[in-house]
């Protein structure tokens, strides 16, 4: 690759090669070190109440969480500031040691404040309703509150301890690995695919998968079958990985008297158990959705039957590229079409720097939002390929961008959402962005490419999400019932969850079934996927009563974003008149996809290619 060829405007915009974030003001114009010294100081002042949590009264208690939320704040800024440059070259070794260094530093002073959690739990319930009643501690309350759902799982000061200091040589240490090993994953494709004069190009794995979208089968074959030798090597390493981390989490669940292996994260995001089988249930009641969109998909693409390497095929005749300008301005207008107090939020990430676009290499794979702290401001990064599903990903990573904006007054404990509501601001914006875009087209054809987007985009956060959440809950199942699982176990297990889902629609290829070998959420946070089929039917939800009130409904919304995390998702979601413990609840969102599929279908006929 020459370096010193002259870049026109043109293809510096197209690949968003300027589009850098400013992360120095994160650290307030010290060095990470000075300020996990300054909140070291604090933590002393906090210890001085130890053995006092019980008799505390509600001032006190007040007095204490101001200062917890400033140590959190100076240690969140180090903490995010390591990540964040790690993200941007996971290669450079200097990075991955000066995150590990603050990680190290960090993880002893936070063990120091155990005692709070304990004690605080250790409260009886009627002494804490009453002080959690009083208005000085409404900064903090849910998040107290909070930590004494946990009461019953809980082990002794001592033994939390342990677990908390050897976390990080375990289960941390684990997952870094996973993410190094997808990292260095090579994908060696025909040089042309990558606009190489050479034979081969050696590109990342978001590269290979990337170009599974392309419209040319061929290539997508030729790239599903790169990507498939791509995984081979280091496939048992992953597997081992993996296996270790499901152990792992047994050994916690046990230690700790959760259920089911999914019950922690239903209990992190503040859902029953119930309502999440509700969830479950219902959309795999409607697996006949994708399977529908895929036979028509087929059928569009002149093809008998999809092979799994055609799912993300692109069904417009012709892949555009688009610019980052264009692409900004296309965002920000369909922001400000549903309310010009977002948009112009939205526009100081562009405006201020606060997004990291490139592809480069050695950065972090995938997009995504990171909140950083509520007194400074949230970053985004993609890996900006230019192609139409970055600016569905731009709007999406925009939305969580505004919802970590919107709730910074809640402050450090309220900020941020459980899961299950995490994905709403970023799906709906999404939506919106789509629906704009619809608004602009007369011409069929393009109508149909946009509709199938955003139809694609729901298949694959609803129904992929909760199939893979079939997947892990096999998974996890086998290890806890039959022991250490081998890679064509899991790649059993990864078939027939897949298959469960596709029906006849789609063929699986033998080689699809290491494909589960890549995905991050699987190792770093058990049971985390479900939230986005959560997240993505509520917005939809939340998207259909904007459709029925039109800019009536817009205040509850930005209430709603305003709100945070300081309320349960119960609560939260009646502020937009949704009762998220109604098990019908989902079928409003469900119906909507239902919907969209219909308006494909009649626009593919309109287009003559249904
Ligand atoms: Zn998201």
């Amino acid at each position: 690759m020459s370096t010193d060829a002259p870049t026109t405007d043109n293809s510096t915009d197209l690949a968003a090669a300027e589009i850098a974030w400013d992360l120095e003001p994160l650290l307030n114009g010290q060095t990470g070190d000075a300020l996990l010294d300054a909140s070291e100081e604090l933590i002393s002042s906090v210890e001085s109440y130890r053995g006092r949590i019980g008799d505390i009264d509600a001032a006190g208690l007040a007095e204490l969480m101001h200062l917890v939320a400033k140590l959190q704040e100076l240690q969140g800024r180090a903490a995010y500031y390591a990540m964040l440059r790690f993200s941007e070259n996971t290669l450079d070794p200097e990075r991955g040691a000066a995150m590990m260094k603050i990680q190290e530093r960090a993880t002893p002073l936070a063990t120091r404040l155990v005692f709070l959690e304990l004690e605080w739990a250790a409260v009886p319930d009627a002494h804490a309703d009453s002080l959690l009643a009083d208005p000085q501690l409404d900064f903090c309350a849910h998040y107290l509150r909070g930590i004494r759902k946990y009461r019953p799982h809980l082990l002794t000061e001592d033994e939390e301890k342990v677990l908390t200091e050897k976390s990080v040589a375990g289960a941390g240490a684990w997952v870094r690995l996973f993410d190094e090993q997808t990292s260095s994953i090579e994908v060696r494709i025909p040089g042309a695919l990558a606009g190489s004069d050479d034979d081969e190009a050696v590109v990342g794995i978001e590269h290979g998968l990337s170009l599974l979208q392309h419209p040319d089968r061929e290539v997508r074959r030729t790239a599903a079958e790169a990507v498939t030798a791509g995984l081979a090597p280091g496939l048992r390493t992953r597997g081992y990985i993996f296996n270790t981390l499901l152990l792992d989490k047994r050994v916690d669940d046990g230690l700790r008297n959760y259920p089911s292996w999914i019950s922690s994260r239903n209990l992190d995001n503040e859902a029953s158990d119930e309502s999440v089988q509700a969830l479950v249930d219902a959309v795999k009641g409607r697996y006949d959705l994708p399977q529908r969109w895929y036979a028509l998909k087929a059928k569009v693409l002149g093809i008998d039957r999809l092979a799994d390497y055609d799912r993300s095929a692109s069904v417009a005749a012709d892949e555009t590229e688009i610019g980052w300008a264009e692409a900004r301005d296309t965002v920000l207008a369909s922001y400000a079409s549903f309310s010009p107090e977002l948009a112009d939020v939205a526009r100081r990430f562009f405006d201020e720097n606060w997004i990291d676009a490139p592809v480069r290499p050695g950065k972090r794979p995938g997009a995504f939002c990171a909140y950083t702290v509520p007194e400074h401001h949230p970053y985004v990064l993609l890996n900006w390929t230019g192609r139409t599903r970055d600016v569905a990903t731009l709007a999406h990573e925009l939305g969580h961008g505004l919802h970590a904006m919107l709730a910074r007054e809640q402050g450090i404990f309220h900020q941020t959402t459980p899961l299950t509501l995490a994905e709403t601001a970023s799906v709906f914006g999404e939506t919106v962005t789509s629906s704009a875009l619809l608004d602009q087209l007369d011409d069929p054809g393009a109508r149909f490419a946009l509709l199938a987007g955003s139809l694609e985009d729901s298949i694959a956060t609803v129904f992929r999400q909760v199939a893979m959440n079939r997947f892990e809950d096999a998974v996890h199942s086998a290890r806890r019932n039959d022991g250490e699982l081998s890679v064509d176990r899991f790649g059993e297990l990864w078939i027939d969850t897949q298959s469960e889902m596709l029906g006849d629609s789609v063929e699986l290829t033998e080689g699809y079934s290491t494909w589960w070998s890549y995905i991050p959420h699987f190792i770093g946070t058990p049971g985390y996927v479900y939230a986005y089929a959560y997240g993505q039917l509520l917005a939809l939800s939340v998207y259909a009563r904007y459709q029925a009130r039109g800019d009536e409904f817009v205040p509850a919304y930005l209430e709603l974003l305003r709100a945070g995390g300081s309320r349960s998702p119960q609560e939260l979601g009646r502020i937009v008149d949704c009762d998220l413990e109604d098990p019908g609840f989902w079928d409003a969102g469900l119906n909507i996809v239902e919907a969209q599929l219909d308006a494909a279908a009649e626009a593919a006929e309109a287009a003559g290619r249904g």
